[in-house]
Parts: C-alpha cells; sequence; structure tokens
C-alpha cells in the first residue's frame, strides 16, 4: 500500500487549533414599527409587515415588519411620515449565528504530496491530486487514465505519526 506522505515543509501550528465553536455573519435584517395602519403604508411596503394591532377605535395601530435592506425608498417614506406626525422607526441588525462543530480543529495546518499511485487496471502512475471522486454512491474513485472505479491502494500519512 503507497504511502501519502505529509509534506514536511507545509507544516504549521493551526493558530485556531482546538477551536470546535465558529461564528457566522447572518444577513442584515432590518425591522421596522410604525403607527400607520397595514393598509395606509404604500403597497411596496405592506409585502413586508409581520404583524399589527388592529388600531382606532380599538386601540393605537402598530405595524411592524421586516425588510432586507434599508433603502433610499424607506427613508424618504419613513421621513415623509414622521413629518406628517407619525412615528416610524427603523432598527437594522446583523445576527451572528452560532456553530458547533463535532471535531475541534487540529493541533497542526499541513497539505500532502501530490505522490503518484499506480493504477492496478492501467497501469498509470496517477498523481493522487488527479484522482478524480464520486460520491454519488459512496465515495469511488476514478482514474483519469482508463476510467476504472477504484484501482488505487493507498493511504495518507497521519499526522499524529510524525508530530509527536
Ligand atoms: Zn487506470
Amino acid at each position: 500500500m503507497k504511502l501519502i506522505k505529509i509534506n514536511r515543509d507545509s507544516i504549521k501550528k493551526n493558530p485556531n487549533a482546538g477551536r470546535d465553536t465558529y461564528y457566522v455573519p447572518m444577513p442584515m435584517q432590518t425591522t421596522f414599527e410604525t403607527d400607520v395602519a397595514p393598509d395606509d403604508l404604500p403597497e411596496w411596503l405592506q409585502e413586508f409587515v409581520t404583524e399589527w394591532t388592529l388600531g382606532p377605535p380599538f386601540e393605537a395601530a402598530r405595524t411592524k415588519g421586516q425588510i432586507g435592506v434599508v433603502d433610499d425608498r424607506l427613508l424618504e417614506y419613513a421621513q415623509a411620515i414622521v413629518k406628517d406626525g407619525h412615528t416610524f422607526g427603523i432598527e437594522s441588525k446583523r445576527d451572528v449565528q452560532t456553530i458547533y462543530s463535532i471535531t475541534p480543529e487540529g493541533k497542526y495546518l499541513y497539505e500532502y504530496e501530490n505522490t503518484k499511485v499506480k493504477c492496478s487496471n492501467c497501469h498509470k502512475m496517477i498523481p493522487v491530486n488527479d484522482i478524480e471522486d464520486d460520491c454519488d454512491d459512496g465515495i469511488i474513485e476514478i482514474c483519469p487514465k482508463c476510467g476504472h472505479f477504484n484501482t488505487f491502494e493507498y493511504e495518507y500519512e497521519k499526522i499524529e505519526d510524525i508530530m509527536k
């Protein structure tokens, strides 16, 4: 069995070693709140309304909505409606999603040497990086020369075996 060696020059300490938590910024979310009843909002804004209270004569109207971005149209409308004595609040915030990884990051970063391995069907020597993978039905390897499946035998050197 051919051993694909780790390129010794490529070994670096992983600055994120042991890390198993990632923070991914989510798209900006803008919410608005106004005392204008949904039906009185311009049509383009109505589709972003997410909740509202009944409004007069029962209680003061309160309309909340969520929109992707703050654009000029929204700002202009907000300014105009505030001038008319209404309220219109806009709040933008970006949530951060926390992702937990099952396996913490390793101590080292490294690359493997692009070792040539022999195809057992066509007997050509193929650089390991040129072997094509297909994951449709479990992972199978395809020889780029003859197209046969799983004709290579090799294993990857383990970092634990060289860095002790
Ligand atoms: Zn082959």
